[in-house]
């Protein structure tokens, strides 16, 4: 009886948003450590490299409601950290999710924008990128007065997102983005997470956005775009330090069980994509390094 009147006090004690604020940033933390590492791995690689800090801005306006999502983190600003990728150079320098972030690169995070708007949080997050791409460090002013100088560090010019309330991935040539319900339907696996994730950086780095130009696209070129990121993704990963297995074990769980939305004309049936990754592996096995800018065969 005491146990449960316990259990009761500690349920009331907590806001009830904390949990799902959690897991969110939680989700938040592992999309960017997976991120940097295949991204900072990959950086002597990737067509467009740029110094990066590993961390990504949010911005409590962006919220359904604002007042809550400041009492549920704790923030005195509107502003903060959402989540700093593992061994980043954001992470070395000390900061984390949660710390308040006044100015940018110098500048004031200025006014908020309209009620749901991702303008002002993108804005920053852009100064953010480009200041470290340009002078390879970025100045952070924090809540509590203190500016931190952040050294950037050599990464693939790619900004990492969780996208909540989606089941996919998706990339364009300088964002990769996965939904929160991919997470969960990967059961919070790592290395497939990083198979997935590898997949959509292999769709930026080969710029397949330019590559299929805008309007209706045919599905045999889709085919091939697809082909060609299952195929790079093995060497990302295996450059990143992830076993390439992983995406093999990836696509054999979300494949027949349709774990994820993924149209089988333009991506091929899982059984196929498993065989040609592994093809694949086979061939970065054997060959003298993992440069894939020099080894990897583009499709005809
Ligand atoms: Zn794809």
């Amino acid at each position: 009886m005491r146990v449960a009147a316990l259990a009761v006090l500690l349920a009331a004690a907590i806001p009830a948003r904390a949990q799902p604020v959690d897991e969110l940033q939680q989700a938040d933390a592992l999309v960017q450590t997976i991120g940097w590492r295949l991204s900072h791995a990959n950086a002597g690689f990737c067509p467009r490299a740029a110094p990066g800090i590993g961390l990504l801005l949010a911005d409590v306006q962006t919220f359904t409601d604002p007042a809550a999502a400041r009492a549920a983190y704790g923030l005195a600003g509107d502003i903060a950290v959402a989540a700093v990728a593992a061994e980043s150079p954001a992470a070395t320098a000390g900061l984390a999710a949660n710390m308040v972030v006044n100015a940018v690169a110098g500048e004031p995070v200025g006014p908020p924008p309209p009620r749901g708007s991702w303008d002002r949080v993108w804005a920053l997050q852009s100064r953010l990128e480009q200041a470290a791409a340009q002078s390879g460090e970025v100045a952070l002013m924090l809540g509590d007065g203190r500016i931190v100088t952040v050294r950037a560090a050599p990464s693939c010019a790619v900004r990492f997102i969780l996208d909540d309330g989606k089941d996919n991935a998706g990339a364009t040539r300088s964002q990769v983005r996965i939904g929160r319900e991919a997470l969960v339907r990967l059961g919070g696996d790592e290395a497939m997470i990083a198979a997935v994730l590898a997949h959509e950086l292999a769709h930026a780095a080969l710029d397949h956005e330019t590559v299929l130009g805008p309007g209706k696209r045919p599905v045999a070129a889709v085919r091939r775009t697809e082909r060609e990121a299952d195929r790079l993704s093995v060497w990302i990963m295996a450059a990143a330090g992830y076993d390439p297995a992983a995406a093999l074990r990836m696509i054999r769980l979300i494949g027949p069980r349709g774990l994820l939305v993924i149209p089988g004309a333009s991506h091929g049936k899982a059984s196929t994509r498993a065989r040609e990754m592994a093809e694949e592996i086979a061939v970065l096995r054997a060959a003298p390094d993992a440069d894939w800018a020099r080894r990897f065969r583009r499709e005809p």
